[in-house]
């Protein structure tokens, strides 16, 4: 039985105020949550701040990129060994806006994930098609492109501790969520292609779905067999409403 994860990509946004209230709102309702992990992706200046908010509760911190290296002459990254001193469990690799916006390659990513995994660090390996993609009915190619790139380097053993977030960059802060059904049929997909490989991993590998996730969506969505839980932008920066999808999902 997997347990199911909501992990919330606050992206380039808040304060310290704005942080401040709203891990309050969420530590308040998290007595309301069920067996759900949950976590929180605050930009990096923030993580540290907000491990300090969240000491004994139980939602846990990722950052929202790792450098694929650990340490030397690499100006303006932060290095897994640094992120895993400032308290986090997960790290995002791969999100969309990083491979469209900053040029992130398929093999840069799953180095990335590399360097997540050697720090101890839970990767949320992030694969999606564009609105292009999907419409040129190749979705399962370039998903199966971008997973195959990290089995290349990594194996399928280092899948047992990872998570996939399959979030279509069409849906991604656009209001566009894909239906429970077309979700759930690339998810389907992504287990069948690691069970080729290994049945046990895909079997226990967490499959999250990112993309215009809000409360009024989240139960339906969650409620298909293959997918886990949810990687949440937008609304995981209003508690109420991030809350609501972590109780959909328990
Ligand atoms: C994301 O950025 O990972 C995401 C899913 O964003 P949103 O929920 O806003 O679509």
């Amino acid at each position: 039985m997997r347990k199911p994860l909501v992990a919330g990509n606050w992206k380039l946004n808040g304060t310290r105020a704005s942080i401040d209230e709203l891990v309050q709102g969420l530590l308040q309702g998290m007595s309301q949550v069920g067996e759900t992990d949950v976590a929180v992706c605050p930009p990096f200046v923030y993580i540290d701040h907000v491990r300090g908010l969240l000491e004994g509760s139980r939602i846990d911190l990722g950052s929202q990129d790792v450098c694929e290296e650990d340490k030397g002459a690499f100006t303006g990254e932060v290095s897994g060994p640094m992120l895993r001193d400032v308290g986090c469990s997960y790290a995002i690799v791969g999100h969309s806006e990083r491979r469209s916006i900053y040029g992130e390659s398929d093999e840069l990513v799953a180095r990335k994930f590399a360097a997540a995994r050697r720090n101890g660090l839970t990767p949320i390996l992030c694969v999606g098609e564009t609105l292009e993609e999907r419409e040129g009915g190749i979705t399962e190619e370039v998903v199966a492109r971008q997973i195959d790139a990290v089995l290349a380097l990594e194996g399928i053993a280092a899948f047992a501790d990872a998570v996939i977030a399959y979030e279509p960059v069409w849906a991604i802060g656009t209001g566009k969520t894909a239906s429970p059904e077309q979700a759930q049929e690339v998810h389907e997909f992504i287990r069948g292609r690691l069970a080729g490989h290994d049945e046990g991993v895909a079997a226990g590998i967490r499959i999250l779905y990112g993309g215009s996730v809000k409360g009024g969506n989240a139960a339906e969505l969650f409620g298909k067999p293959d997918i886990d839980g949810g990687l949440i932008g937008g609304a995981s920066l209003v508690a109420d409403e991030f809350l609501t999808i972590c109780k959909a999902a328990g």
